[in-house]
């Protein structure tokens, strides 16, 4: 594969890349309701010269190159969270507004840029006649932000696809990360009983039985142990809430939300088993969502050398490993299913989510031939080992 004629084709290609990623910024497309994205993605995918191009039952957009033995997943999600407060947006978040090579909008980052570059990934692989022994699947997922990972969990299930490697195209300013930690978020509630604020004694206050617990809880996140190389988690207590309080009564319930980040020495059942020690024998433990679990892939394992390869290819210079605080579908993928996994996408961590959402053309572009060039590079790695 000459690198020059890559840089060549994507160059000629760069311009219907910026248009499809600021099409699908254009609509919107919260959890659960992508099937106008996934249409417009769809019928980009059909144009590139995938060999297959098929909708699965849960509405993931998934398109096939090649039929060898190695077979590679791409993953990149359509779905975005909402735009929050629109005053706080400088750009139309539904505008797509392109100036001086930056594209901005809900989305533009996190992750329709990793959905643009993966499909223009094939669209390169296809220009250029790219071919090996591997299967690669470009997937455009759903439910990523909402149900953490009900696409992929979908596409790995129920597609059969059985990837020996995943690609998450999240945006990591094209660093690679081997790991991250993981997740979870629980709730403690307490019952107290309730009375006349003016008369305190005759009741028992729910935020006075729940206090010393917060405190406990405070005091743990400082004595939470650490495992490298993620290091220690966290806890910290986001919300406390009073249901159906009144100002002049005493609370008969006290609920709190925790936030709780894992390292790979952590399970569900340890972090519950810490809690409930503080607890004693008060209170009620819930977790809200799954346990999303941490997860790392060595430094010297196969697919992270075949990126830095890859890398070193395209840009004449060595990438950046790291592993991230945030969460992915890699808890799924690498955390529960053990398929080696990184993440490698265009935009940088800081946009995501925000309302100031924005992703380089310069990064998109680049990114697309990262993913051209990876599969060759995999199956080369995968025959020595
Ligand atoms: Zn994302």
């Amino acid at each position: 594969m000459e690198v020059k004629r890559l840089k060549q084709v994507a160059k000629d290609n760069q311009k219907s890349l910026v248009n499809f990623l600021r099409d699908i910024v254009r609509i919107p497309s919260l959890s659960g309701q992508e099937e106008k994205v996934a249409l417009r993605v769809k019928e980009e995918m059909e144009k590139a010269g995938f060999d297959e191009v098929f909708t699965d039952g849960i509405g993931n957009v998934i398109g096939r190159i090649g039929s060898g033995k190695v077979r590679i997943l791409y993953d990149a999600h359509m779905d975005t969270v909402d735009i929050g407060d629109r005053k706080n947006w400088k750009h139309d978040p539904f505008g797509a507004e392109y100036k001086s090579g930056t594209i901005y909008g809900r989305g533009a980052c996190d992750d329709k840029a990793g959905v643009a570059s993966a499909v223009y990934g094939g669209k390169l692989m296809a220009a250029l006649g790219l071919k090996g022994d591997y299967t690669l699947y470009v997937a455009c997922s759903v439910e990523e932000e909402s149900a953490g990972g009900k696409g992929i969990e979908y596409l790995i299930e129920e597609n059969r696809l059985k990837p020996h490697f995943v690609v998450l195209a999240e945006p990591s300013s094209l660093n690679i990360i081997r790991g991250h930690k993981g997740k979870v978020g629980l709730k403690i509630s307490m019952r107290g009983k309730s009375a006349h604020a003016g008369t305190p004694w005759r009741g028992i206050n729910a935020i006075y039985r729940m206090a010393p617990l917060i405190q406990k809880i405070e005091r743990l996140n400082n004595r939470l142990p650490s495992a490298p190389p993620l290091g220690k988690g966290t806890i910290t207590v986001t919300k406390i809430d009073c249901e159906k309080a009144s100002l002049n009564a005493i609370p008969d319930n006290c609920t709190i939300y925790l936030d709780r980040r894992t390292n790979t020495k952590e399970s569900e059942q340890s972090v519950k088993r810490e809690l409930r020690a503080l607890m004693g024998k008060g209170g009620k433990l819930e977790i809200l969502q799954k346990f999303f679990t941490a997860w790392e892939l060595p430094r010297e394992h196969p697919l992270v050398i075949s990126c830095v390869e890859t890398y070193k290819v395209l840009f004449k210079r060595n990438p950046k490993i790291f592993l991230w605080p945030f969460c992915s579908n890699g808890s799924y993928t690498m955390g529960e299913k053990g398929i080696p996994t990184i993440v490698f996408g265009p935009g940088e961590e800081r946009f995501a989510h925000s309302a100031d959402e924005q992703v380089k053309v310069e990064q998109l572009v680049q990114a697309a031939m990262f993913y051209a060039v990876l599969p060759g590079i995999i199956v080369k790695r995968y025959r020595k080992t």
